[in-house]
């Protein structure tokens, strides 16, 4: 038996929504929309989605109120669909708790590819254990070995930093998903950390040094530009 989710897709923009219902379908998902703010939130509760797609232009609520409403009760995997010229709205939906965007106009693999990452990260969300990764996280050439606190790149120690080991290991443990600038100052620097996100890119650009073959051209460790980091999306084994 291969039972998929049911997503949730709260799109306006008829095309869009047809195009991501096709994609999804056909992947076996079963997929609901609402075409505004309103019938999504009666949906939500009404039909209890395991995903949502949220578009955040939508004509009656702001895309970023359904999500707030939301997040006061639940934690369900939230993926939120923004312009590309929109970049302060998709910071703020992923502070708000959105877990990953889509720009538009996006593609079926990258489609896929955040919602499967979605699910993934709330099957496994597991306690607010900082980094309490175990195994090991392997892509391409790169591995991170948690239990050791190492990153390896064809089989070679790298030497990190106890910081840069830290945002290597935070991005490899949601790999696949982008963690904002303000996120991980967060986590990496504590609560009040914040304003100047100089160390972030002084510590990300010392890593892939050390890490990528071409630093300006990464495979391992992505920038989303105005938004934050995304690590490639690999194998975690146990
Ligand atoms: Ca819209």
């Amino acid at each position: 038996m291969n039972i998929k989710e049911k997503v949730l897709i709260i799109e306006d923009e008829k095309s869009i929504a047809q195009f991501i219902a096709a994609v999804l379908g056909g992947q076996g998902y079963e997929t609901i929309q609402a075409r505004t703010g309103k019938e999504a939130l009666s949906m939500l509760s009404s039909h209890c989605p395991d995903v949502v797609i949220l578009d955040l232009g939508l004509p009656d609520l702001d895309g970023m109120d359904v999500l707030r409403q939301l997040r006061s009760w639940s934690s369900l995997p939230v993926v939120v669909v923004s312009a590309r010229s929109h970049e302060r709205d998709k910071v703020a939906a992923l502070d708000a708790g959105a877990d990953d965007y889509l720009t538009k106009p996006f593609g079926t693999d990258e489609l896929l590819a955040r919602v499967r990452t979605a699910i993934r990260h709330t099957r496994t969300a597991s306690g607010n254990g900082e980094i309490a990764q175990k195994g090991t996280y392997t892509v391409g050439e790169l591995v991170i070995d948690y239990n050791k606190h190492q990153v390896l790149v064809r089989g070679e120690n790298v030497r990190l930093t106890l910081s840069e080991w830290r945002l290597a290991a935070l991005l490899g443990k949601h790999a696949g998903k982008v963690l904002t600038y303000d996120f991980l100052m967060k986590e990496l620097w504590g609560p009040r950390a914040g304003g100047s996100n100089q160390i972030l890119r002084v510590n990300m650009a010392n890593i892939r040094r050390k890490v990528e073959q071409n630093p300006a051209e990464p495979e391992y460790f992505f920038t989303e530009v105005g938004v934050g980091y995304r690590m490639a999306e690999g194998e975690q084994t146990p």
